[in-house]
């Protein structure tokens, strides 16, 4: 593919923090970012060149959005696969759409998965409530059951003990399918994020270690430790895998249990990750940058990390935040992601400390 020449024009679908990151890192390369979100607040369109606010079945503005764009990439995985597939042909879209469909899937990505070699943890698939009792003996309790689609951030998912209430836990999800999927006992949870070229080439960040908290990314810190470090190697193996059955290109992220047993597959991401925010300042090159490159056809740039340690902190449904005691600690790199609204449980930014 012949790079795309500075002052082309990257559509990106999606109007949040990662679309936002990816913008400023395009903007450094001399690219122009059309953002397209169904919300009229878009973090990501305030440092952009261009914004269309229309739905993503609206097919007419979809057109119109493409026909402006010289590529086109998301950082939201669930933008529906049928309008986009109708738009392909009017400006390339990278990663593709299959990503899209095996990850708005919880049962699809678990089953691509495993057919790449990983193992995910025993699940079962719920198409309705009648389905439920026997989905939870197949797959034992303690258990977590999850929207098929739609679930981020914790949201949508129950955990399920022998004594749930099963009517309860089906009303409370959405009267939906589900996946219930045996609880996995884990040492640490952590992520390859992978960079995949127009030519193919790979390349990883280190994998951090990642701390939840009601399903809900906190901290990720790198290095991972030497639990977490032993089953790197397998899970790169899966995430190049999976890279390479997709032809992706642009920054993919799988997420891992790091168990007695090894690696065990969480979920994908076919987007840049808040588990790798780390890298705009701990690595040499980031992973929004990377995403940038790969799409536009241009050479990866390297991966190392840039210090002994690095932590990332999100900053969670606070209020304002207090800038000048965040910035007193000289390690600390603070990020605001300009959301006008705090609510429990939205990221509003992330401070990262490098500590060499
Ligand atoms: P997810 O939306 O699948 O990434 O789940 C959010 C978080 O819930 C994960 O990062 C884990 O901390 C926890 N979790 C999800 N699935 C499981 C599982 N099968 N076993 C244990 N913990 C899980």
């Amino acid at each position: 593919m012949t790079p795309l020449p500075p002052g082309s024009t990257i559509g990106i679908l999606g109007g949040g923090q990662l679309g936002r990151m990816m913008a400023v890192a395009a903007a450094q390369l001399g690219y122009r970012c059309h953002i397209y979100a169904p919300e009229q607040e878009s973090v990501a369109a305030e440092v952009s060149a261009a914004f269309t606010c229309a739905g993503y079945d609206d097919l007419t503005a979809l057109e119109a959005f493409a026909k402006s764009c010289d590529i086109i990439t998301y950082e939201f995985e669930n933008v529906p696969a049928p309008p986009l597939k109708k738009i392909i042909g009017k400006a390339a879209l990278r990663p593709g759409v299959a990503p899209l469909e095996i990850s708005q899937d919880r049962a699809a990505e678990k089953k691509f998965a495993e057919t790449h070699g990983g193992k995910a943890a025993a699940f079962a698939l719920v198409k309705n409530f009648n389905q439920l009792a026997a989905a939870i003996e197949q797959v034992g309790t303690p258990a977590i059951a999850k929207t098929v689609r739609m679930g981020y951030d914790g949201k949508g998912q129950a955990r399920i003990r022998r004594a749930s209430n099963l009517e309860h836990i089906w009303h409370d999800l959405g009267r939906q399918p589900l996946v219930v999927e045996a609880l996995v006992e884990f040492d640490a949870e952590f992520s390859v994020i992978l960079v995949r070229g127009a030519d193919g080439e790979i390349r990883y960040w280190d994998s951090a270690r990642n701390n939840h908290e009601g399903g809900i990314l906190t901290q990720s810190t790198v290095p991972a430790g030497p639990l977490v470090e032993s089953q790197i190697a397998k899970a790169r193996i899966l995430a190049s895998k999976i890279a390479e059955a997709l032809d992706y290109v642009g920054v993919m992220t799988c997420e891992f249990f790091a168990s007695k047993a090894g690696p065990v597959f969480n979920e994908m991401a076919p987007r840049v990750h808040n588990s790798g925010h780390w890298t705009i300042e701990g690595a040499v090159t980031s992973q929004f940058e990377n995403h940038i490159r790969a799409i536009c056809g241009l050479p990866l740039g390297d991966t190392s990390v840039t210090a002994e340690r690095v932590e990332m902190h999100n900053l969670i449904g606070t209020g304002t935040p207090e800038m000048a005691k965040l910035l007193s600690d000289s390690a600390a790199h603070v990020h605001i992601y300009g959301k006008g609204q705090a609510k429990p449980g939205r990221k509003m930014g992330h401070v990262t400390r490098l500590y060499r």
